[in-house]
């Protein structure tokens, strides 16, 4: 079956298609910049074909038929007709307490999203957007919504409940919810086949670390914990998010500089995180850079991120009474050598041992950076979009 999975975010729509048999990606691409000018879809084709077309794409329903045209177009298309696909997978941010996995969509699910869109102002309304678009222009073929925080709702009460009255919960389901779960999910299921073992006799710990950051804790396949919580602003250090922080401080800053929610919101969103300590970038790659012309700040800034890792790594081995493994994806868990580094320091007494040789390799190709103790830490690329589409196929199989 084709598949076209989608991914719409504020101003872009990510998209990938796929032939299930074989799992090939056919063709994937984006298009940025909706609504404003410049528009531009860059599309690559299986074959090394790729093209880079403007346009005039005022919103994601037409974001959408362009992407449709490009998959079917006869120069750059993998597809003579629409009619080919099967299916469309969309992620979804935020499911809340409702979606505990991947569901087809119907009028049912269109109102629960509607309902989720409190929860996350910043991102459902895109992605009910793109949903809107499909449903118009492929009529009827059948929708799949997958999403981030689905593989966290089997967390215990203990560890997704805040030290809130239990009233605030209750009123307005502030609670950890957590992200990211399509590729926590998919690189746990990844390492247990590298190690050879049934995922459900294994504790890992995931690091997906991207411009968001997240860990989890994932206990025989259940994700016991994770550190983003009510929103993905809560946890480790981000490129541009503060991460854990104490909240009595936010408070207190708001007091001191007269800053309404939208700022206070704005600063801890946007401007803290890599970007916020250093004051040069939330980029990995030039936080490293500038600490090689000897920025200190750059250093520290590092230093705060790689320190708050460990922490919950350790944090998480005790959540799960041990610990087999450790996996390192995301931009910069796939490719900061110096980032797995500087987390695992000083861990050996948990059984974790670096490589270094290993862990250096130019590669950002799944594999094992351990000296083959107690411990096996991994780099595995991740796959969201794979995860989609499997979820896709095996529900409108059904
Ligand atoms: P997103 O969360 O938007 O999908 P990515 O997973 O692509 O983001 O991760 C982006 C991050 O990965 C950036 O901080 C970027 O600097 C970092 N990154 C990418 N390549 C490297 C590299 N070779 N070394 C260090 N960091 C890298």
């Amino acid at each position: 079956m084709i598949i076209l999975v989608l991914n719409s975010g504020s101003s872009s729509v990510k998209y990938r298609l796929f032939e299930s048999e074989g799992e090939q990606c056919l063709a994937w691409g984006v298009v940025e910049r909706i609504g404003a000018s410049g528009a531009l879809l860059k599309h690559n084709r299986i074959d090394g074909d790729g093209v880079k077309l403007g346009g005039d794409i005022a919103d994601h329903s037409r974001a959408i038929e362009f992407i449709l045209a490009i998959l079917v177009s006869p120069n750059h298309g993998v597809i003579k007709d629409l009619s080919e696909i099967g299916a469309v997978g969309h992620r979804v941010v935020h499911g809340g307490e409702g979606f505990s996995g991947s569901v087809v969509i119907d009028e049912d699910v269109m109102k629960q999203l509607f309902e989720c869109i409190e929860l996350a102002p910043l991102h459902n309304p895109h992605n009910i957007k793109g949903i809107n678009a499909c449903r118009k222009l492929l009529k009827d073929v059948p929708q799949v919504a997958v999403f981030d925080t689905a593989f966290h709702t089997k967390m215990p009460e203990y560890a997704y409940v805040y030290g809130l009255p239990y009233t605030i919960y209750k009123r307005y389901a502030v609670r950890r919810y957590g992200f990211h779960g399509t590729s926590h999910r998919y690189v746990a299921d990844r390492a247990a086949e590298m190690i050879g073992k049934p995922l459900e006799e294994l504790n890992l710990v995931t690091c997906h670390l991207g411009n968001g950051c997240s860990a989890a804790a994932v206990c025989k396949g259940v994700s016991v914990d994770t550190t983003m919580g009510f929103t993905p602003a809560e946890g480790l250090l981000m490129g541009t998010r503060c991460g854990d922080i104490d909240p009595a401080a936010l408070l207190y800053v708001m007091g001191r500089e007269d800053l309404d929610i939208n700022t206070a919101n704005s600063m801890i969103n946007k401007h803290s995180g890599l970007v916020g300590i250093s004051g040069v970038s939330n980029d990995m790659r030039e936080i490293e850079e500038e600490i090689a012309r000897g920025n200190e700040r750059a250093e520290l800034a590092l230093n705060v991120f790689c320190y708050r890792l460990r922490k919950y790594i350790g944090a998480y081995a005790a959540a799960m009474g041990g610990m087999d493994g450790i996996i390192f994806t995301g931009g910069i868990g796939e490719n900061s050598s110096e980032v797995r580094k500087r987390s695992l320091e000083g861990l050996s007494f948990l059984g974790v041992e670096l490589d270094e040789k290993l862990n250096m390799a130019r590669t950002s190709e799944e594999r094992f950076i351990d000296r083959g103790g107690l411990v096996r830490v991994m780099v595995i690329p991740t796959n969201e979009e794979l995860v989609i589409a499997r979820d896709t196929l095996e529900l409108v199989s059904k």
